[in-house]
């Protein structure tokens, strides 16, 4: 044994190790979800280490590697009972499996992977989170993973942040796989549904989890088997994997197709609503998230629309699109929530500061904010699909992700997946220094504090990176700059194309990079500049500077934003300058209680007080925990019609997989009117009639589902006066939401029966090119931003959702309690 080897195994580790156990029993027995004690990993690692194969020549390799898939293809049940509690007891072909990737790497890739990589891979094969740090390698760690649950040839997805990363991740790994005989695609977004196909069918598929997603709801509206591209699912790894499998995890995608339902005119609607005075005719709550319409509003506005009541059932329809006027109009704010490009209303998304693509608010939401900026209308259409990325992701029987910050987030990947949280320190320790926060009063003051801040240290040549909270205060943040004389770059929503330039400079010295969350995730400032010229100089100053000057909503957005410093051992720091009147506290009703509870006045100096700083982290956890709570909530409502949509889509390929042999009988609807199917037969043929039967049930299927999928946004749509009519607005949600459903099928077939009967009437051949055989003849596909809606606020009937974050400062930890006490007891005396 190398003598080092020696000393480390003589180190305090090993006595320490028995508490690690108990620890780890411990948290076994409480369901911590959190993994630290690695040790089980680190038995594999050796084991895999000891299996080592660099004196073997490529062709044994190679031979290995197909002996492995041969047993893989036929011993599938084992893998199956086995997957869940990997790592240990390692099974053989796991290590196998991983040896032949670790020298496959080495040989094609010339990388050789550290034990930090082979643990994350062991666990995500374990069916759970890895975490590892940015800059670890975490695309290579995926490959262990992907290598070993594909040897069963029944296709892993490895879904990516975005479609570039697709791309280069798969031609990046892609020479491992092939090294050692696995096929491998890339399911580009947009590509046509030949090459997706292809891509599906290889062993591995690289894809971004909103395309896979899509690629499922165009599957599900699909007029014969021949035009599917997925094959069933098998596993998924999903990379960033806490901002795609929680952030996202609500986000519905949708597949809509041509032909519109009747709206409001939403223009007339929105110039009302801007003629109306906030105050007197509408009214907003504390936390901005709900709007209310008064009597004198509602008055004036049955006044112009010469409509009656507004809140008669005939106006249920004009009150929600009244209701979404009002949101566009007092809620949803230009430059902060959305901005105004090459005239289309483009979305900022919260938690990442940028444009997202390709997403919607609900559609009539969407119209009045449209309206509201003076537009016309250029998405008609109706929603043919949907399906919530969460739901998505659940459908794959074999889920694990990885991502460099997991741990906040460990307790929703646990409740939402059934995930833990597998902890893999990094290669090398990070030194960066995160400085306490500084507190000021007002928001003037927290600026005039940067700004000083920025020009006391941008002369000394250290590279200083601003995070903001939306594209307004980037904006004024780099005017108030300019003013002080220090030039600066902004990089937010509006110009997102120069992102690569100014990430690119954001390490050289004396660099001023104002930025909204955008150089969040992912973004590699290397220090010094691009090649990193002047590294040693910039790492001299103290490397780059963080400065956040607001706390997000999720503490693992600042740690990301800090995360931009410090990487793989560099230096750096990092700051927090916040002022009591930030919108995050204001929202929750923080502003006036810290006020008030430490007789604060406002200064232009910051407050020195640990308790007030204390008592912010104490009510930004509070703010966490209940976003998450309405998260849990909301998945309620999603629940039922995504079981509905399992539903119809198991129903539906028993259509669409139908034997078209001419020997078999026709199908269920037939049955119902024999009569008009034997003049059918007597005319067309069985086998044309069989088929004729099977294409118009298909497209009526789609059809009923599109007009269900419509009644259930008009229901969410609407929920919120249910609940002011004193129902309990979920209940009452599922029960009509499941009558509904009852009747898709018996419209159906009816449905079918009167098509028929309308061919049947026209004279001539049989056109299986006619409207109502064939599908929608264009669709397209877009995610929707939901998460703005005071709707999801208001059905929890949560009022006292933004209160109880204050309430916790002012009587204490007690208070939250019999606060959630009442809470629990009220839902069960409702449910
Ligand atoms: P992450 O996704 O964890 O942030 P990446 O997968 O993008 O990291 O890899 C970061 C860098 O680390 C890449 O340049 C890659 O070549 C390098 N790298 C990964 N694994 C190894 C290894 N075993 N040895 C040396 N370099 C590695
Ligand atoms: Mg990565």
């Amino acid at each position: 044994m190398h003598y080092q080897e020696k000393i480390k195994n003589l180190s305090i580790k090993k006595f320490v190790r028995p508490f690690r156990k108990t620890r780890a029993l411990f948290d076994k027995a409480t369901g911590n979800p959190i993994e630290m004690n690695l040790d089980a990993y680190r038995r594999v690692v050796s084991a895999i280490k000891f299996r080592d194969f660099r004196g073997l020549p490529d062709g044994e390799l190679k031979i290995r590697s197909k002996t492995l898939m041969a047993e893989s293809r036929s011993v599938l049940k084992v893998h199956r009972r086995d997957a869940k509690k990997a790592p240990y007891p390692p099974h053989e072909e796991l290590i196998e499996a991983f040896a032949l990737v670790r020298e496959a790497s080495r040989r094609v890739l010339g990388l050789d992977p550290f034990d930090a990589q082979l643990i994350a891979g062991l666990a995500m094969a374990g069916g759970k989170i890895a975490e590892l740090p940015t800059g670890e390698g975490k695309t290579l760690a995926a490959v262990f993973p992907a290598y070993f649950y594909a040897l069963s040839g029944r296709g892993v997805h490895v879904l990516t942040f975005n479609d570039y990363l697709a791309r280069r991740d798969a031609a990046w790994m892609g020479p491992i796989y092939e090294f050692l005989g696995l096929a491998v695609g890339c399911a580009r977004e947009g590509a046509q549904a030949r090459n997706k196909r292809h891509a599906y069918d290889c062993d591995v598929t690289y894809a971004t989890a909103k395309e896979a997603g899509f690629d499922l709801l165009r599957d599900g509206i699909a007029i014969s088997a021949e035009d599917l591209v997925h094959r069933p699912f098998h596993m998924a790894l999903v990379d960033e994997a806490d901002s795609i499998l929680i952030d996202e995890a609500r986000v519905p995608l949708i597949i809509a197709g041509v032909g519109e339902r009747a709206t409001w005119d939403t223009h007339r609607l929105a110039g009302l609503v801007k003629a109306s005075a906030p105050g007197r005719d509408y009214e907003t709550d504390a936390e901005h998230r709900n709007v209310f319409l008064t009597d004198k509003g509602a008055a004036r506005l049955e006044a112009a629309l010469g409509c009656g009541s507004l809140y008669d059932a005939k106006n249920q329809r004009l009150l929600e699109a009244v209701y979404c006027a009002l949101h566009a109009e007092a809620l949803l704010r230009r430059d902060i929530d959305y901005i105004v490009r090459d005239s289309r209303i483009e979305i900022v998304d919260e938690f990442t500061g940028r444009v997202v693509v390709d997403r919607h608010w609900p559609d009539g939401l969407q119209a009045a904010v449209e309206a509201k900026e003076g537009f016309s209308r250029k998405t008609k259409g109706r929603i043919l699909g949907s399906i919530t990325l969460q739901h998505f992701f659940r459908l794959y029987p074999r889920l694990s992700g990885m991502t460099a910050t997991a741990r906040p987030a460990g307790r929703e990947f646990k409740e939402l997946y059934g995930m833990n949280t597998v902890v893999v320190p990094p290669n090398r320790q990070s030194i960066r220094i995160d400085e306490p926060d500084k507190i000021y009063t007002h928001r003037e003051a927290k600026r005039a504090a940067i700004v000083s801040e920025i020009a006391r240290v941008h002369p000394g040549g250290r590279p200083i990176l601003v995070g903001t909270a939306s594209v307004q205060e980037s904006e004024g943040l780099a005017r108030d700059l300019e003013r002080a004389g220090i030039g600066c770059e902004v990089l937010n929503a509006k110009n997102d194309e120069l992102e690569a330039r100014i990430i690119a400079g954001a390490g050289k010295p004396g660099a001023v990079i104002i930025s909204t969350n955008m150089a969040g995730r992912g973004t590699d400032i290397k220090l010094g500049g691009e090649e990193g010229q002047k590294l040693e100089k910039v790492a001299s100053l103290g490397g780059l500077y963080v400065i956040g000057t607001n706390r997000h909503e999720s503490l693992r957005i600042d740690t990301q934003l800090r995360g931009r410093s410090g990487r793989q051992g560099d230096p750096g720091s990092t700051r927090f300058f916040i002022s009591l009147e930030d919108e995050l506290f204001e929202r929750y009703g923080l502003t006036g209680r810290l006020f008030k509870r430490y007789r604060l006045s406002r200064r232009p100096e910051a407050v020195e007080n640990i308790f007030v700083s204390r008592d912010i982290k104490h009510a930004q956890r509070i703010i966490e925990g209940q976003n998450f709570d309405i998260r849990r909530s909301l998945w309620k409502y999603s629940e039922l019609v995504e079981t509905q949509r399992r539903i119809i889509q198991v129903w539906r390929s028993s259509v669409l997989n139908q034997d078209q042999g001419f020997e078999t009988n026709l199908g269920p609807v037939a049955e119902k009117a024999p009569d008009l199917f034997a003049a059918a037969i007597a005319r067309f043929g069985k086998r044309e009639t069989r088929e004729l039967e099977r294409r118009l049930t298909l497209v009526q299927i789609d059809d009923a589902w599109s007009d269900h999928l419509a009644w259930v946004q008009d229901a969410r749509e609407s929920i919120h006066l249910v609940s002011l009519g004193g129902k309990t607005p979920l209940s009452e949600f599922q029960r009509s939401a499941t009558d509904e459903f009852l009747k898709i099928r018996p419209r159906v077939e009816e449905a079918v029966i009167m098509t028929l009967k309308s061919i049947l009437a026209k004279e001539g051949p049989l056109d299986f090119d006619a409207k109502g055989l064939i599908g929608p003849s264009s669709t397209w596909t877009y995610l929707v931003n939901e998460d703005q809606f005071g709707w999801g606020i208001e059905m929890l009937s949560g009022r006292n959702v933004g209160f109880a974050a204050g309430a916790a400062l002012y009587a204490g930890p007690l208070y939250v309690f019999t606060l959630l006490i009442n809470k629990f007891s009220k839902k069960k005396s409702k449910h």
